[in-house]
């Protein structure tokens, strides 16, 4: 039996954005929702029918989320795998403990790759210094990542020879890490699939990324540049991995498309994922209710797309003018444009490289969308190049 809509109650453990667009699509379909986040300026916790305000790991608030709810989900990478086994005891829990920790890994996601027969960079995975000897030349120039904890590039060193490598690894901590070959990428592109908790697995279509400084910049589907055959090969290796981890809900893999046309997987998140904001507006039914809907074991159908689109990520550096003073970006001005949609997260306070909002530009054709999205980079100031 799902739980339906209008009578049970919906946790989800972390507050960011994910979260918080995660509650509004739960409210509308008439769900009441907690939030568990430390954090008092939560932004899921301010929409939210109740912020719970304490650590992920406090166990009278994980007793109080497990009395209060009949599912609950998660919406940032590093939820202590603990708090999620401690739920799921009385409770639905999707993404599962053991799905999550597999993606909190670096090492243990390349050996589900390597198991699900989707190919990643070929690596090395290093826990002492006394690993450095035994890593093969192939693997550089490479890039050093730590096994945990990275995002957005956080964590990393790009290495050309091994004096770069030991030095980085030291750099790092000497914590557990893997060593990836530097591959000659053509492009990126991220794929969303989902799962129910029967094995039903639907796929959106491939969206292409492009990143400035390592964080996501722009997102664009119909991903111009990726022809048929090696979307349905994305989608075809996204849904493989998504079955092999017996995953329940909303998983996102990331790929690199190379120089010679071959596709690579790089890695994945446990949850909906920022490239897949454009699906708020572009397709009949968006990440976030997809989360909804495996969690709470309703119907997944395909989602359709229905207008091509951009997605612009709107970083905290949009609020500051040339010589630094806060300002308002032109929101009135955007929002004129044909196919404009703003959703800005509630964050009070603008920091250059945090994510504030997105913007999503949909239009009657890919050009129109384009276009769109190049006048809303003018008046924001974001370079209309991509
Ligand atoms: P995210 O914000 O997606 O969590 P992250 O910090 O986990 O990012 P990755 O996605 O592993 O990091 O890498 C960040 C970026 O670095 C990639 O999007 C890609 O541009 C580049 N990159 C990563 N690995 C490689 C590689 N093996 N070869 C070439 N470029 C790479
Ligand atoms: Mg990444």
């Amino acid at each position: 039996m799902p739980l339906l809509p209008g009578v049970a109650t919906l946790g989800v453990m972390g507050g960011g954005q994910l979260g918080r667009m995660f509650v509004q699509a739960a409210q509308s379909l008439g769900y009441t929702c907690l939030v568990l986040d430390p954090d008092a300026a939560s932004p899921a916790g301010a929409v939210a029918h109740e912020h719970l305000r304490a650590d992920y790991l406090d166990p009278a608030a994980l007793r109080e989320l497990a009395r209060r709810c009949d599912a609950i989900t998660t919406e940032f990478e590093n939820v202590p795998a603990q708090a999620l086994q401690q739920l799921a005891q009385s409770r639905v829990v999707a993404p599962g403990a053991s799905a999550v920790a597999v993606c909190q890994d670096r090492a243990r996601e390349k050996a589900h790759f390597d198991a699900s027969g989707v190919a990643c960079a070929p690596y090395a995975v290093l826990r002492s210094p006394a690993d450095l000897a035994t890593v093969p030349d192939s693997l550089l120039p490479g890039i050093l990542k730590t096994a945990r904890l990275g995002y957005d590039g956080k964590g990393q060193r790009r290495v050309t020879d091994r004096l770069q490598l030991a030095e980085a690894f030291s750099e790092l901590g000497e914590v557990d890490c893997v060593l990836e070959q530097m591959l000659p990428l053509a492009l990126e592109l991220s794929v969303l699939v989902v799962r129910g908790a029967d094995g039903q697995v639907v796929t959106y279509p491939v969206q292409q990324n492009l990143h400035r400084d390592g964080i996501l910049a722009v997102t664009e589907v119909p991903a111009p540049q990726v022809d048929a055959a090696l979307q349905s090969q994305a989608r075809e290796s996204a849904a493989a991995i998504a079955s092999g981890l017996g995953y329940v809900g909303v998983l996102c893999v990331e790929f690199f498309v190379l120089k010679d046309g071959r596709l690579v997987v790089n890695e994945m998140a446990p949850r909906p994922h920022n490239s897949g904001h454009y699906t708020m507006n572009a397709c009949d039914l968006s990440q976030f209710e997809m989360q909804v809907r495996a969690m709470t074991g309703l119907p997944l159908r395909e989602p359709r797309l229905h207008s091509p689109v951009v997605m612009l990520n709107l970083l905290g550096d949009l609020w500051f003018d040339a010589q630094g003073v806060e300002r308002t970006p032109d929101w009135a001005g955007v929002l004129a444009l044909p196919g404009a949609s703003l959703h800005l997260y509630g964050k009070a306070q603008a920091r250059p490289g945090r994510k504030m909002g997105h913007l999503n530009l949909i239009g009657a054709t890919a050009e129109a969308a384009r276009a769109s999205a190049r006048q809303a980079c003018a008046l924001l100031g974001l370079p209309s190049e991509w």
